[in-house]
């Protein structure tokens, strides 16, 4: 019989498993019953629509058996059985989803703890065995097969004899160590514990021979035994159990191992609603953001089970997609198991539920935002990114119910706060929300606009995300105060008799500010004095809907649309450089138009634009540093 290799990348994980100095073996019970409940699924689907399928029903188990003298632990499923092709690639290919994630995350954390946390697959099966067969006669085939493997040096695959449909697993449980006590494994209370465990909720029962002794009948020492099969697993799904029965590790655990995650959730909401459509919701916040969560990939969704089974595994239409993030299930008595993928789209029950679980999702957040800020700026970090989307997206449709989960870096306060902590803190004169945009939080703080106002005392969020802007425009007022951005609204700070010094000193030196826009061409529309800035003699203001923060972000992304901001150029007019301009426009204009360039591009840099003539500039800047 030929050795087959295993692809390259299964060799490594099983060399992982088999090397695994992981002490929590015992999940590769875990693992193999989890297959077997999966095969008996598909073979139960199938038998749902295949009426040729001769299946019953109520005969789905999973047995479990002991040999201690041979060193064999066998699961036993009638599931769908594997083809010798499915033997071939499931089990010498490493490509499923937990085992995928789990490379990943070792990779990644070089951290082999993280093992036991959520499902590693087939392959744990050798943290505990010299010898691993699998015996499968599938439904698609007349004839069985074997498969085995004595680890990475290959397996074998054969014809074999198997008459019922499903799949045998024989494991040769490795001889005891010095550190590790493998015989265990062998003893039926211990493997009853691990059941009960790990795999309680599981749908079908497991089902193992257990010995019971007990004094024979009028004897005082004498014991006689008897074996019975017993169930060992309660088959209640935890989101069916009383609430107070479950840990919080449980709840992780049965995250972990469902949804591929190595890290634990941050909030899991449980509920069993009661009425027109009672369901029971098991929902989980995710504490990061899995790596494919912001592509085009990714697929939202809530598994939905009617009463037990499932019938969908991502039903999109129980998350809006702001909240898409969110994983969990849904389990309800009152949908129908046959139901079509087009039909529940139209379900009213459907409906309800997603817009109860709607809520009880925001309220959720709403509670950590209030209670537990850390954890929430955790979140907001991970995910605020899609909230953000949710309250531009549909022309801002769903705004109102996504403003107070905001948050945002504030100039005074140094950390990140909600509009209606911002609200609650402005100053009594203070009508505006004021905002300035950027790439970091040092950089906005340096923005010459900005400085201003902050020197007035106001709080000013700061922007850095390239949507932020997008997400102002799209509420353009929070609690009836208008947000403003401080580089190019009118913050009207000024008194009335600043604001008329400063119409006089931009009527006198209109000639000059004409021959200064001639200097720059076409790049800017105006300019003028400000006194916006306090220290800074110059800055780049803007003029109609595109902002320069919008400028960059949509001449960024990867379409032929590119967009101009209406630029002026702003000139302080209590700085000296206002009246050195002033003198050259008397005496030098050529040194005037030099001074503008200048001034223009460092305009420019200071709001991350780039200089169009960096030689020229530097050239420029040398000459008049020599004089
Ligand atoms: P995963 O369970 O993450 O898909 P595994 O390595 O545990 O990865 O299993 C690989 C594949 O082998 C499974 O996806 C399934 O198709 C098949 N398989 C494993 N155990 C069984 C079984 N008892 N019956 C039928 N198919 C099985």
């Amino acid at each position: 019989m030929k050795k087959r290799q295993f692809k390259a990348e299964s060799k490594k994980l099983l060399d992982l498993m088999i090397h695994s100095i992981y002490t929590n073996k015992e999940i590769f019970l875990r693992e193999l019953i989890s297959n077997a409940s999966d095969a008996i699924d598909k073979l139960y689907y199938r038998s749902l629509t295949d009426k040729k399928l001769k299946v019953k029903r109520d005969s789905f188990e999973i047995k479990l058996a002991i040999d201690k003298e041979k060193r064999e632990l066998t699961i036993q499923d009638n599931g769908c059985g594997m083809t010798e092709e499915e033997l071939e690639n499931n089990l010498g290919t490493i490509a499923q989803s937990g085992s995928l994630v789990f490379k990943e995350a070792t990779e990644k954390k070089k951290d082999i703890d993280i093992i036991g946390q959520f499902g590693v697959g087939f392959y744990s099966a050798f943290m505990v065995s010299d010898e691993v067969s699998v015996t499968s006669h599938s439904v698609d085939s007349d004839k069985a097969y074997r498969w085995t493997s004595k680890g990475a040096d290959g397996y074998t695959i054969e014809e074999c004899d198997k008459e019922e449909i499903g799949t045998t697993i024989t494991l040769k449980i490795k001889e005891d160590t010095e550190e590790e006590k493998y015989s265990e494994f062998l003893e039926p209370y211990r493997i009853q514990g691990i059941v009960k465990k790990y795999s309680d909720y599981i749908r079908y029962p497991i089902k193992m021979d257990i010995e019971h002794r007990h004094l024979k009948e009028g004897s005082k020492d004498e014991y006689e035994s008897h074996i019975e099969e017993e169930t060992l697993n309660s088959m209640i799904p935890i989101w069916k159990k009383n609430k107070k029965d479950i840990k919080q590790e449980d709840y992780n655990h049965f995250y972990q191992e469902k949804f591929f995650d190595y890290e634990e959730p941050l909030r899991t909401i449980h509920t069993f609603v009661e009425g027109q459509c009672s369901y029971y919701a098991l929902l989980y916040i995710p504490s990061h953001a899995s790596y494919d969560y912001y592509s085009k990939e990714f697929e939202k969704g809530l598994s939905l089970y009617a009463n037990g089974v499932m019938i969908m595994d991502k039903c999109s239409d129980l998350l809006p997609d702001y909240f898409s993030f969110v994983k969990g299930l849904v389990d309800s008595n009152d949908l129908s198991l046959n139901i079509s993928r087009e039909m529940l789209q139209q379900d009213r029950k459907l409906q309800l539920i997603a817009k109860n679980i709607e809520k009880k999702i925001k309220s959720e957040l709403i509670d950590l935002l209030e209670n537990d800020r850390e954890n929430y700026e955790k979140f907001f970090k991970a995910f605020g990114m899609q909230l953000k989307f949710g309250i531009y997206n549909n022309y801002g449709m769903d705004k109102d119910k996504l403003k107070d989960l905001m948050i945002f870096y504030s100039s005074t306060e140094k950390k990140m706060v909600t509009f209606g902590e911002y609200v609650s803190r402005m100053k009594e004169n203070q009508d505006k929300i004021y905002y300035a945009c950027g790439e970091t939080v040092d950089k906005i703080d340096d923005l010459p606009q900005v400085e201003k106002v902050k020197d007035k005392d106001y709080e000013i969020l700061y922007l850095t995300d390239y949507v932020d802007e997008f997400v102002m425009q799209t509420l353009t007022e929070y609690d009836n105060k208008k947000f403003v951005n401080v580089s190019t609204d009118n913050l009207d700070l000024d008194t009335e008799e600043e604001k008329e010094s400063l119409k006089k000193q931009n009527e006198e030196a209109k000639d000059m500010f004409a021959s200064m826009k001639e200097a720059l061409k076409t790049e800017i529309q105006d300019v003028r004095f400000t006194n916006r800035l306090k220290n800074h003699p110059v800055c780049l203001t803007s003029e109609g809907a595109i902002s320069l923060e919008m400028e960059k972000v949509i001449n960024a992304m990867p379409t032929d649309e590119k967009v101009k901001a209406t630029t002026v150029m702003e000139i302080n007019a209590t700085h000296p450089i206002a009246e050195k301009l002033k003198d050259l426009y008397q005496h030098d204009k050529k040194e005037l138009e030099n001074y503008t360039k200048i001034l223009y591009a460092q305009a420019r840099l200071i709001e991350g634009l780039p200089i169009t003539n960096p030689t020229e500039i530097t050239n420029l800047v040398c000459e008049v540093m020599s004089k």
